[in-house]
């Protein structure tokens, strides 16, 4: 297989292209990320962290009434 030929993905973490590796040759369908660094860093969606600190505040509000 010639190195152009092969395949492309896009990594959603660095968002930079990636190509085919060998050692990819079975799991290639499973890949998302480019590296094992990027798998690590994929951001879950944690925002809601601010929120529990609001209804803390509430909470103690509560307390002083
Ligand atoms: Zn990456």
């Amino acid at each position: 297989m010639k190195p152009s030929a092969r395949p492309t993905k896009v990594c959603p973490v660095c968002r930079r292209p990636f190509q085919w590796r060998k050692k990819w040759a079975k799991v290639w369908d499973e890949v998302i990320y480019c590296s094992e660094r990027c798998r690590r860093n994929r951001k879950p969606r944690s925002l809601l962290l601010t929120k529990r600190a609001d209804s803390a505040h509430s909470a103690s509000h509560e307390k002083d009434v």
